[in-house]
């Protein structure tokens, strides 16, 4: 399970933070980390994120196969 951030996008507006119900991701001024050990793929923060800038691994893997 887990979640890949597109850093590139991210503009640190931290709602994924707030939203996530398992509180996996942290922001400490511009760096944005996930424990996706943590992370129960409930794609709150997916939603949630203005930019777009996170998806599922598992998707990623989807996309890639
Ligand atoms: S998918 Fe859910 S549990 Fe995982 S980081 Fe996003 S909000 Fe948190
Ligand atoms: S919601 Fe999106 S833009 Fe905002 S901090 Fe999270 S990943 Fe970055």
């Amino acid at each position: 399970m887990g979640v890949k951030i597109d850093r590139t996008k991210c503009c640190y507006c931290g709602a994924c933070v707030s939203i996530c119900p398992v509180n996996c991701m942290e922001l400490k001024e511009t760096r944005l980390t996930v424990d996706n050990n943590t992370c129960i793929n409930c794609q709150a923060c997916v939603r949630m994120c203005p930019v777009g800038a996170i998806a599922l691994q598992k998707e990623l893997k989807a996309k890639e196969e």
